[in-house]
């Protein structure tokens, strides 16, 4: 483990840690749902509510200046956080899921036609999967899922032969959040580019962990949520190829997207205000703004260094409890831990652990075809951020000896 990666100063930045459950300290393994926000964001945000709160774009008054600075500031740190083209490309939604319907509303109901394809996986967050549905309801089109394999990768042989020339468009996870599985997106690309296939990746569980350049995966779209890279709910992102969100009808009305109205006709405004219509969420992008600044001030690369390594540690150690599988054993994986208990249900499993203190996540993890595919009606699932240390995994491992006590 990297030693220059100083995890008590790191976790100091996060007020949540300090609380207890229970009565015993927190350990937090369930921030692949939503991880804790630092100081700084929390800062950020009351600082703008205190000193700067006024709607952007349309007054000249100085707060309604300020406020504008700040919100578009922070889409200056998002396309550099994530090596976008131009701020033009940057979107502001509510989450990756709003992302994803934004292209499945507009782009996808302007493009496909019947007979034509929406290629994904099936390890899909539902997220990525029921806007296609919807799409495809629509406009005739139909939606094709490639398969599996037994330990969660995804079986590119089948996912190659699916590709025809009704494939319109593929919409891929980068990392499945049921699993771990990290998915070979430049192999996906390659394919994309070679067919002429508009691509979408769904980066909400691969946002936090390492080094996410959208220009060096060479997608159409990319969507991600704040609230999993340690920024506040309600705010994600949508980053688009200029050309295309050039090409693609607004997907909702309101101020803020229009240049003019006239009740005849309205002409749209440009890139990326096109997309955003109504007041925005100012204080989360701000927020998010200040929880990229946080994670560049730990180095994304000690970041995910320190995430594997304790992963691993991880694996091992709950793979010494009697009964316990791991489910989704990818060669490359994110710290995701998936598994079951022999003869305990998943809820009671979570059930046990937040009595000790410990938050995991258990249910389908909205991948209901993935639960499918293992028979399961569902998982734990422990998940690492930046913050987690070795502790936080004991813990884990001693409250689940104390599930098998109980139910054993
Ligand atoms: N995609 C994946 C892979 C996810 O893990 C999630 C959330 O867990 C989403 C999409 C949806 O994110 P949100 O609920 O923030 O829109």
């Amino acid at each position: 483990m990297s030693t220059a990666y100083n995890i008590a100063q790191v976790r100091s930045a996060f007020p949540l840690l300090r609380r207890t459950v229970h009565g015993k300290p927190l350990a937090y393994l369930d921030s692949a749902a939503s991880a804790p926000m630092p100081t700084s964001v929390i800062e950020a945000m009351d600082r703008y509510a205190k000193h700067h709160h006024s709607n952007v774009h349309r007054g000249v008054h100085l707060l309604s200046q300020e406020a504008t600075d700040a919100y578009e500031g922070a889409r200056t740190i998002v396309r550099r956080f994530v090596n976008a083209r131009s701020t033009r490309e940057v979107i502001f939604t509510r989450g990756t899921t709003e992302a994803i319907n934004l292209v499945a509303q507009s782009w996808a109901r302007s493009s496909l036609s019947s007979g034509d394809e929406v290629l994904i996986t099936h390890m899909e967050h539902h997220a990525n999967i029921v806007p296609w549905q919807l799409a495809c309801q629509a406009t005739g089109a139909r939606l094709v899922a490639a398969p599996l394999l037994p330990n969660g990768e995804l079986d590119m042989e089948r996912f190659r032969a699916l590709i025809s020339p009704r494939t319109r468009l593929i919409a891929v996870t980068q990392v499945s959040n049921a699993l771990g599985t990290i998915l070979p997106l430049s192999e996906i690309g390659l394919l994309a580019r070679e067919h002429g296939i508009p691509w979408l990746v769904d980066g909400a569980q691969a946002i936090a962990h390492g080094i996410v350049d959208v220009q060096a995966i060479g997608c159409d779209f990319y969507a991600f949520s704040g609230h999993k890279l340690y920024g506040p709910t309600g705010i994600g992102v949508l980053i688009g190829r200029e050309a295309l969100l050039e090409s693609m009808p607004p997907w909702q009305g309101g101020g803020d997207m229009i240049r003019s109205v006239r009740i005849e006709h309205s002409e749209w405004n440009e890139l990326p205000w096109k997309f955003e219509a109504g007041t925005p969420p100012i204080a989360a992008a701000i927020g998010l703004g200040a929880a990229m600044e946080h994670v560049e001030s730990l180095g994304r690369e000690a970041i995910a260094a320190h995430e594997i390594a304790l992963a691993q540690h991880a694996e091992k150690a709950l793979l010494e409890i009697d009964g316990l599988r791991i489910i989704g054993t990818a060669a490359h994986k994110a710290p995701v831990i998936s598994f079951t208990l022999d003869g305990v249900h998943p809820h009671d499993i979570g059930t046990v652990v937040d009595l000790e203190g410990v938050a995991i996540r258990t249910g389908h993890h909205c991948a209901m075809p993935v639960m499918e595919f293992y028979g399961l009606p569902a998982t734990a699932r422990a998940s690492l951020a930046c913050f987690s240390n070795e502790d936080d995994v004991q813990r884990l491992v001693a409250a689940l000896r104390r599930v098998c006590e109980v139910f054993r």
